[in-house]
């Protein structure tokens, strides 16, 4: 079986979110004897482009509308991955220092385009096609409906939606740059006016997934406007929730950890950790450490942490660090915040990957109080590397957490996004690390939860399979 992903971002190459962890571990895991999973991807002009070096395997013009643009598909000339890997670059429109911008349409669709013109010169047809998210969701459209990629009409394809928040959409006056189809069947492009991508994909892929049961499920009450659709479309909708690469985030082997440890070493492997956080941002190593990793945004309950800061640190039990950027007015409150609580919270505002990873293995809890998680990946790197998981109960968070008042629980819940719950949950937390052999036999407990992609992977495979019967 020769499975194609097909996304915007794959980790190490280009991440913006958990999209690309997904996709840069997945393949991994689904190559085997039988099976080979491979990526196709843009190629960007980013740090992974100035430190490799990459040979063209093909050539070609493609069209937007009348436009023409010149692409190649391009290989890495040593292959450092697990899984084979292509990149279209359009230099024109793809060929950019940074992956998503507020003007996208002709960049994606002019890699969708190409990607299907490559794929119909190939001898075999791939056995599965796998979309993620909106930037490949006219993917499936254009297999059914675009003459030109009649020929691989019957190949099986999948979307999932990694965040319906964003879908994409562009005007109807933009239609003519999707290759030439029966024009009866524009409605299939529409929602509420609009081309919409992602909603084209649920439309017309074969199956959809997300990337977590409840998520599914909710998106079914709450998606951007996209929820009645899903409800439609239910039959072929299901949730399989992501796994991690167990590799990539060992304590054991993770080199950009400043101590490693297992199960065994976790208390000095740990400390040293956050040691090292605690030095670098002026932090009392001797209190609970809270840390948050992730966009600024809405979605992530971001913004409410200014008010957190202020009205849980009048207590001077604990420490709160802060690594993010997104939204430019919170990065400003964040940085401002500094100064107002010197020696008790701290922020990097920026993208740090290995310090991501430093936090994960340092920090004693991590926050999230996500507003939409479709999965969220932070709160397992938590369980792998011993760090104790507040979340808020929704998506992914509330089907991979269980709170401590549960049977076997080991993280600490919360219901709703709202400043006072969070401050209770930080509470909670500082209660729970001051009764010490509670806290340090749940931080073993979870570091023995196992979500790696083996699981999850033969879902997809199933899934794959349900296609073909
Ligand atoms: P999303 O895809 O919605 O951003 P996920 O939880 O699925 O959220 O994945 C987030 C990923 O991005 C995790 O690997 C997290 O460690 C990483 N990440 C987010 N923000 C930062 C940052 N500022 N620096 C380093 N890593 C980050």
């Amino acid at each position: 079986m020769n499975i194609i992903h097909i996304s915007a971002e794959c980790f190490p190459i280009a991440k913006v979110g958990g999209l690309a962890d997904v996709v840069g571990a997945l393949p991994k895991y689904q190559s085997n004897s039988t099976t080979k999973a491979q990526v196709i991807m843009p190629f960007y002009d980013n740090a992974f482009r100035k430190t490799n070096s990459f040979k063209s395997i093909y050539k070609s013009e493609l069209y937007l509308g009348d436009r023409s643009f010149n692409f190649e598909v391009r290989i890495l000339d040593k292959a450092p991955l697990d899984f084979d890997i292509f990149f279209i670059d359009v230099p024109e429109l793809l060929f950019k220092d940074y992956v998503y911008s507020s003007e996208d349409t002709e960049r994606f669709l002019a890699f969708q385009i190409a990607t299907l013109d490559w794929m119909l010169t190939w001898e075999n047809a791939p056995c599965i096609i796998h979309c993620h998210d909106h930037h490949t969701g006219l993917i499936p459209f254009m297999l059914q409906e675009s003459h030109a990629y009649a020929s691989l009409k019957n190949v099986p394809n999948i979307l999932t939606i990694h965040n319906a928040q964003y879908q994409g959409g562009f005007s109807h006056e933009l239609v003519h740059l999707i290759p030439d189809f029966n024009f009866d069947h524009v409605g299939l492009l529409d929602w509420n006016g609009m081309v919409n991508p992602l909603a084209a994909a649920i439309k017309c892929a074969w199956k959809v997934t997300t990337v977590s049961p409840s998520y599914m499920e909710e998106l079914k009450i709450k998606a951007n406007g996209l929820e009645g659709l899903l409800r439609e479309e239910s039959s072929k909708c299901s949730g399989i929730l992501n796994g991690i690469d167990w590799n990539v985030w060992n304590p054991e082997t993770d080199p950009a950890l400043i101590k490693n440890y297992t199960i065994n070493t976790i208390d000095s492997g740990r400390a040293a950790n956050k040691k090292y956080l605690c030095d670098r941002f002026n932090l009392d190593f001797n209190k609970p450490l809270f840390g948050f990793i992730g966009r600024l945004v809405y979605e992530k309950g971001s913004d409410l942490f200014p008010e957190v800061i202020r009205e849980s640190l009048k207590q001077t039990t604990h420490s709160m660090l802060l690594l993010g950027s997104g939204n430019a007015a919170q990065e400003a409150e964040f940085e401002h915040l500094k100064t107002e609580f010197e020696g008790s919270y701290n922020a990097f505002i920026g993208y740090d990957e290995q310090l991501s990873h430093i936090v994960y293995g340092g920090a004693d809890f991590l926050l999230m109080p996500s507003r939409v998680e479709p999965c969220g990946l932070n709160q397992l790197y938590c369980l792998r590397y011993g760090t104790i998981p507040i979340v808020r109960s929704i998506g992914g968070l509330k089907d991979t957490v269980t709170d401590l008042s549960e049977t076997n629980g080991f993280g600490i819940c919360h219901e709703n996004v709202d400043a006072l719950e969070i401050k209770t949950a930080i509470d909670r937390g500082i209660a729970l690390y001051n009764t010490t052999e509670k806290f340090n036999a749940i931080r073993k407990q979870i570091m023995e939860i196992d979500h790696s992609w083996n699981v999850s992977a033969e879902k997809y495979t199933n899934l794959y399979k349900s296609t073909t019967n």
